[in-house]
């Protein structure tokens, strides 16, 4: 069985690869490139830049390497870019998949695995959130993703065979254990990534996005769960996943830390001060965003190995340290902002 892997070249997506691969999974990637990045693509698979939009193509690919299964990581993912230009997140995530769909018909190809999105809850009602609660997005990156989740129970209502598993993520952080892969986005928009940019000398400070949220100290708290823990979700879903999956499970670690809380963790594992400046809140972002993940441990049996959030900046720490310029420009250790000698 060959598994096809959308955005497989990405910062989720390539994690996910890997541990496809070391199970024993044969793999296809497929990828625009747009975001991703060629060196994150292990060997063993085999891959294509390709874009989603193109079906006619993404049916050859599909029918030539015999493809079983989707696990589609394809998107595009700030939520801040999403309300500035909104237009390329439905083209690219929402368009993207009728593409994608479209092509696992021609093919007959029936079972998908989606990353979806805590983004689709908007400001949900009570917090931890359950995969119950209303999905009321508060931005077009979360509306891309909900469309998407329509299409697929539409699909798996209308079409014999048609098996879907959702995961929402959270908050993803961290990188794999060894170091091997890691983060590299551009632009970099995220919290953990731009703290250890920071701690390496290469932004002067920390943009904190809002202090007046009703949180206890004015920042937004999010629910951050490492990248090797959201992908293992993966393999267990690959499983579980049936002609008859209609599901949807959300992936967390089932509480938050605040913007601030996280800056000051990173402190404590690089050694650096990490310099802050209030600016005004980011359109988009909901105060407060945690996962209920009962129902993903109660029915997949999934659980967290990182469970503390210092762990999970250290791995990512430990991959900003040796590729401080990201896949392509891998350096020693030596930054010229070194952390603090704290013995
Ligand atoms: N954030 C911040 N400064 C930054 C990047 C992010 O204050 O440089 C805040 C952002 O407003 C949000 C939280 O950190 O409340 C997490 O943002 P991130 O972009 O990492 O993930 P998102 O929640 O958008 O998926």
């Amino acid at each position: 069985m060959t598994i096809l892997v959308t955005g497989g070249a990405g910062y989720i997506g390539s994690h996910c690869v890997r541990q496809l691969i070391a199970a024993g999974q044969k793999v296809c990637v497929i990828d625009n490139l747009s975001r991703g990045h060629r060196e994150a693509v292990p060997p063993q698979a085999s891959f294509f830049q390709i874009d989603l939009l193109d079906t006619e193509q993404l049916t050859d690919i599909m029918k030539s390497q015999r493809i079983e299964k989707v696990i589609h990581f394809a998107a595009l993912a700030y939520v801040g870019e999403s309300v500035e230009n909104p237009l390329p997140y439905y083209s690219n995530n929402t368009a993207g998949t009728i593409s994608l769909l479209r092509a696992m018909r021609q093919s007959r190809v029936s079972q998908i695995v989606f990353s979806s999105s805590c983004a689709t809850y908007g400001i949900p009602a009570s917090i931890p959130v359950t995969e119950d609660s209303p999905q009321t997005p508060i931005n077009p990156y979360g509306w891309s993703k909900l469309f998407i989740e329509q299409m697929l129970i539409d699909c798996a209502h209308s079409y014999p065979n048609f098996g879907f598993i959702g995961l929402r993520y959270f908050n993803v952080a961290g990188c794999t254990h060894d170091g091997a892969l890691g983060e590299d986005h551009n632009p970099e928009t995220h919290l953990i990534p731009n703290c250890l940019k920071t701690a390496l000398g290469q932004q002067s400070q920390m943009t904190i996005l809002g202090n007046d949220y009703p949180t206890a100290d004015g920042t937004c708290i999010r629910d951050y769960i490492h990248v090797d823990d959201i992908c293992a979700a993966h393999l267990l879903a690959l499983d579980a996943l049936t002609p008859e999956a209609q599901r949807f499970y959300n992936i967390g670690l089932g509480h938050g830390y605040s913007v601030l809380e996280v800056i000051k963790t990173a402190e404590r594992v690089t050694g650096c001060e990490i310099p802050i400046e209030y600016h005004p809140r980011r359109p988009g972002d909901p105060p407060v965003l945690a996962a209920s993940n009962e129902k993903i441990s109660r029915e997949l049996g999934w659980s967290p190995r990182y469970t503390s959030l210092e762990e999970i900046i250290r791995s990512a720490w430990n991959w900003f340290q040796t590729h401080p310029h990201g896949y392509e420009h891998k350096t020693g250790s030596h930054t010229g902002n070194e952390p603090k000698d704290h013995s």
